[in-house]
């Protein structure tokens, strides 16, 4: 299927989709979840396989060749694999990543590895077993250790994703840039979004990226900063002769919104062309209404050239309540 490049009405090329596959999770993360009272989408308000696949299909013929699995928990979809093999096969798709906090993940490896996935982005907020206890509310920080081993030693390109928090895992800032001496992988500190169920932990957020870089400055006077890649929501740093690499994304901040090149389907299937939008389209609406390709494919240009400019313009818009307040866990990040 040939792929056109597709534009935003800010002229913004969009090629990247991230698809929430559930809102389900065996993780109950501080930032992500509220520990209690989580009412999850039931199980028919998910996309299928088949209007996933017919979904992909679609954006591919439009312009979308890096997709990203995400949830929840991805692994907690029975049969993830079965859908990664389908999505890879799809015409046009050059790149499937996935998200995952690795807990159900290691089984799979091998098998991600035999299907070329791209890359595996995992999150793992501290190196020290009761500060995950605390953060993600469950006792299994080993499992997601497992699980970055076995990656690595798949040779499979792994991006570590810790979201930098107050009071929390500030003392583990300097051990994740330690892990880049010796491991190939980028880790990723992440400023803390309001995207909890809950909605902001603090009147103003201490951890930006330009105090988290000061921080690791502190510690590392020759942190190098890198070149950012085209479409990159971090900016990119590297201790000297280090293996891996760190990135720092200003997700709260909002730096980089001038280059996004990414669309989301949440888990139950509506598209949101900005983080902080509160959805523009519901696609399995339209899918189970009947419409055709044609008719779903007009819809997603009409969404795709009424995109906001940035994140803030995506907040004002918004109808269901400002300011963002959901569970990232319905997004996928
Ligand atoms: N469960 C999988 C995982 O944790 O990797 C995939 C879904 S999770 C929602 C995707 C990413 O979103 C994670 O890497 C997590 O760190 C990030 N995330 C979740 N809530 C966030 C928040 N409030 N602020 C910043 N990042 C957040
Ligand atoms: Fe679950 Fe991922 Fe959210 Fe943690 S960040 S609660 S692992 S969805």
């Amino acid at each position: 299927m040939p792929s056109s490049i597709l534009f935003d009405n800010h002229g913004r090329p969009i090629n990247y989709l991230r698809l929430a596959v559930t809102d389900r999770c065996n993780l109950r993360c501080f930032y992500c979840m509220p520990e209690e009272g989580i009412h999850y989408l039931p199980k028919k308000e998910l996309l299928t396989f088949e209007e996933i696949e017919r979904l992909v299909n679609l954006l591919a013929s439009m312009g979308i060749s890096k997709v990203r699995l995400t949830g929840g928990e991805p692994f907690l979809r029975t049969d993830l694999m079965q859908l990664i093999e389908r999505i890879v096969a799809i015409d046009g798709i050059n790149d499937l990543h996935l998200t995952t906090n690795g807990l159900l993940t290691t089984p799979h490896i091998a098998e991600l590895k035999r299907l070329g996935i791209a890359s595996v982005n995992l999150s793992l907020d501290t190196l020290d077993r009761e500060r995950f206890k605390v953060i993600t509310r469950r006792d299994e920080f080993e499992k997601t250790w497992l699980a970055f081993q076995l990656l690595m030693e798949n040779d499979i390109p792994v991006k570590i994703n810790a979201v930098v928090m107050e009071n929390k895992n500030i003392d583990d800032i300097i051990p994740l840039v330690a892990l880049t001496r010796h491991y190939p992988v980028s880790v990723r500190f992440i400023e803390e979004m309001p995207f909890n169920g809950e909605g902001s932990h603090y009147a103003q957020l201490k951890w930006t990226h330009t105090e988290i870089v000061r921080f690791i400055q502190q510690a590392y006077p020759d942190l190098q900063r890198e070149p950012d890649p085209a479409h990159s929501t971090a900016y990119h740093y590297r201790l000297p002769g280090a293996t891996g690499s760190i990135g720092v994304i200003a997700a709260f901040t909002r730096t980089f919104c001038g280059t996004c090149n990414r669309i989301r389907v949440t888990a139950q299937g509506e598209l949101k062309t900005c983080l902080y939008d509160d959805g523009v389209l519901n696609i399995k609406t339209l899918m189970r209404e009947g419409r055709s390709d044609e008719e779903i494919k007009e819809k997603l240009m009409c969404a795709f050239s009424s995109r906001p400019k940035d994140g803030f313009e995506a907040e004002r818009n918004r109808t269901k309540g400002i300011p963002v307040n959901e569970s990232m866990s319905t997004i996928g990040g």
